[in-house]
């Protein structure tokens, strides 16, 4: 039983991840164009069509400005709250509603369950996704996390979530102040530190792995992100820290038996 966890690209120019089991494949987000998402999945050998359904967190164009296109060109099945699929126009007979905390159920081996997150104008969702009884948590546009977001990755396996700025470098740098604030707001997005702060909450022994994903590009740097967030979780987690940027794929996480494989073949060469 293994689940794999791969982003397509994460940023302000288009989101999308690869969710991969036996019995399914989904993507959360689609912000890409069709051709930017065939060649991405294409490097990991897989045509748009072999997608089961795409889940879309929320409306902006760098999480479901493609959506529409995956209906048109490709047939695929999304999966939104009305508010979402309202303001992205989506076709009714290709679209799913699910409301906050329904546990959406794909093939016989995946669950994905949406969260509510606070987030300028939108109706968004962090998703975490339950496989063979592990769980990976995808959580992305939030200016400020919720004590029920908490409750439901506490303990998750693996853990994506955005890092947006550091918090100096968006003071002191090129935005317009309104812009700052909206950023730094409560429906804007999460800084390093936050972030930091967020993990040190729900990390625990079962957290193997954790990926930083949409960095801005002019208010963050991956050493950044990396070095802040560490500093706040460095006596609860012990696992592996990675950055996804906006031009993927690149790493891919797994949860469940592979882990334990790694794990074995790790002790194997100690011995050896
Ligand atoms: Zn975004
Ligand atoms: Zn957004």
């Amino acid at each position: 039983m293994t689940m794999s966890i791969t982003h397509l690209g994460t940023g302000s120019r288009g989101n999308a991840t690869l969710l991969e089991t036996k019995g399914a494949k989904v993507l959360i987000d689609q912000g890409f164009s069709g051709a930017q998402l065939e060649k991405r999945l294409k490097r990991l050998g897989i045509a748009p069509t072999e997608i089961d359904c795409i889940f879309i967190s929320h409306h902006h164009g760098d999480h479901g400005g493609g959506a529409r296109i995956a209906q048109k060109r490709w047939g695929l099945q999304i999966l939104a709250n009305k508010r979402t699929a309202e303001e992205l126009g989506l076709d009714p007979e290709l679209t799913s509603y699910f409301d906050a905390l329904d546990l959406v159920k794909v093939g016989d081996d995946l669950a994905i369950l949406p969260v509510p997150v606070p987030h300028s104008g939108a109706d968004n969702v962090a998703f975490v996704a339950s496989h063979g009884g592990e769980r990976a948590a995808i959580i992305t546009d939030l200016g400020s996390w919720t004590d029920e977001l908490v409750t439901h990755v506490h303990g998750c396996e693996h853990i994506a979530i955005e890092a947006n700025y550091d918090y100096n470098r968006l003071m002191n740098g090129p935005y317009p102040y309104s812009l700052k604030d909206r950023i730094s707001g409560r429906g804007g997005h999460l800084s390093n530190d936050q972030t930091g702060e967020f993990l040190a909450n729900v990390c625990t022994a079962a957290t193997r792995s954790i990926s930083l994903t949409h960095l801005s590009e002019k208010n963050n740097q991956p050493h950044l992100a990396e070095s802040t967030v560490l500093y706040h979780i460095d006596e609860v987690f012990s696992g592996d820290i990675t950055i996804s940027l906006q031009d993927g794929p690149d790493y891919t996480h797994y949860i469940g038996e592979k882990s334990t494989e790694k794990h074995s073949e790790q002790s194997e060469s100690l011995e050896a």
